[in-house]
């Protein structure tokens, strides 16, 4: 608690002040007058309270600096303000500094390579988000430099199936990208007024992932998960609001405003500080599964093959999977999509669901597969760990089983791995340990080799 303290008090000049009694930061509500014990009033709040005290005028405020607040609900008032709730100072020097210059974004095909590193698969979804980011962060650049032309967002809409890579691209090409990023679940965001988290709550999200730098904020991405969850109920009797007010909601945030957002809540209240916050720049990325969409596609193409001389090639697309890449915005509409909503994504693609062969991949290839993971801890005891193929293709069958992609992995995987990370520290003359088939099967153990013949084998190669 100390150390937190001291910590608060360390950086207190990189954050604004904020208002005990509103809570705003001294941005909005004006230059703070500072009280015993460090305590920060803005005028508005200091007027407020002699107002009701009876008539007393502010002009000079300074007499009242050193005053005790003994009139003041000391109770709500006297509380140390959390740091998540801080906001950061504006940096004096932010208009030198060029925070995008074009030099220093990488080119696309940079960026997916280095996408390649860490994803398997999903080509196609690759390149198109390396362009769209690429584009994006010029067009942040170009409008700095105001001509006439005005770049239009290239906010992103991924469809693809549950542990298909959705949120693992968008966190990727964050990370690479070097930019805050905050990820929120559709199904979470309800209007003002109800339960659930406001709408600007996402812009909250970002901020605080942005360690409450409205700057860095802005340039930021926003990945909105679930966006199906708020369709339209289709073939739906009773009326149906909640979704597609969210997606009403979220309009102007992907179009760019500026918002007024509460700063570490998720939604205003009193005791929270506000700041604004311009979404013109922050990259809106919304992702779903949207099951069912391709019957609405299959549906869509197979009447336009029945009208005129096509009529022979109706049923030609019932056992295609490629069907999803064929979507359309009238598909998404059709989904219950809000046409103003799609209008403000104009980037749309689709991910491939995922394969044995990728999974297989998933599960050694990337930089940080879940099998470099458990070799690098093992290797720690200095115990080499091997998967030979069929443990690995069977790992990858019980995955498919599961339906959920590349997610089933960790929990199948880390379910043997157990008895492994147990029992193997226990014998210090274990130097390697491979996993096989039939280890996954349960039909045997893994091959385990003592150091000495490990070092015989190798000398003999
Ligand atoms: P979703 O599409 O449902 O958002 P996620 O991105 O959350 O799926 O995927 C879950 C996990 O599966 C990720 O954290 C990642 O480790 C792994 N994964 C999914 N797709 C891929 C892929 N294409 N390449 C590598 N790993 C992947």
């Amino acid at each position: 608690m100390a150390d937190e303290k001291n910590n608060n008090t360390d950086n207190d000049d990189k954050y604004e002040k904020i208002c005990y009694i509103c809570r705003r930061p001294e941005s909005k509500a004006g230059k703070m007058i500072t009280l015993a014990g460090n305590m920060c009033v803005c005028p508005d709040c200091m007027q407020r309270t002699f107002d009701s005290m009876g008539q007393i005028d502010m002009s000079d405020m300074t007499k009242f600096t050193n005053m005790p607040f003994a009139f003041m609900d000391m109770g709500n008032v006297n509380q140390e303000i959390p740091k998540k709730q801080r906001v950061k100072k504006k940096e004096e020097k932010a208009e030198e500094a060029e925070p995008f210059d074009i030099k220093k974004i990488p080119a696309p095909h940079v960026i997916k390579a280095q996408l390649d590193d860490y994803v398997v698969g999903q080509e196609y979804a690759k390149k198109v988000m390396s362009v769209a980011v690429y584009n994006h962060y010029k067009r942040v650049a170009a409008n700095m430099e105001p001509d006439g032309v005005e770049i239009e967002k290239s906010n992103m809409l991924m469809i693809g199936p549950t542990g298909s890579g959705k949120t693992y691209l968008v966190k990727t090409l964050a990370k690479l990208l070097d930019v805050p990023l905050a990820i929120t679940d559709a199904t979470s965001l309800t209007e003002a007024g109800y339960i659930g988290d406001d709408i600007e709550s996402v812009v909250s999200k970002l901020l605080a992932a942005a360690d409450n730098d409205i700057e860095k904020a802005q340039h930021g991405i926003i990945f909105i998960d679930e966006i199906d969850k708020l369709a339209k109920k289709r073939n739906a009797n009773t009326r149906d609001v909640s979704g597609e007010a969210v997606q009403q909601g979220l309009l102007k945030l992907l179009e760019g405003s500026e918002v007024e957002v509460p700063v570490g809540s998720n939604s205003k209240n009193a005791m929270v500080p506000l700041v604004t916050v311009d979404t013109s720049n922050i990259l809106f990325i919304c992702g779903g599964a949207f099951p069912d969409l391709e019957d609405i596609i299959k549906q869509r193409i197979n009447k336009e093959a029945s009208i005129g001389f096509r009529a022979d090639l109706k049923d030609k697309y019932d056992n295609d999977n490629t069907v999803l890449s064929k979507v359309a915005v009238e598909d998404l509409k059709n989904f219950g999509m809000i046409p103003e909503f799609i209008g403000r994504l104009p980037i749309i693609f689709t991910l491939d669901a995922m394969t044995e062969d990728m999974l297989v991949k998933v599960l050694e290839k990337p930089k940080n597969a879940i099998i470099k993971q458990y070799q690098k801890l093992l290797a720690m005891d200095e115990v080499d760990l091997k998967f030979d193929e069929g443990a690995l293709r069977e790992i990858a069958k019980r995955a498919m089983e599961k339906k959920t992609g590349a997610r089933a992995l960790r929990s199948i995987i880390e379910e043997f791995m157990l008895e492994i990370m147990y029992e193997i520290p226990k014998d210090s003359n274990i130097g390697r340990v491979t996993i096989t088939e039939d280890y996954i099967n349960k039909k045997g153990g893994p091959v385990i080799d003592m150091r000495g013949v490990i070092s015989l084998e190798d000398k003999e190669v």
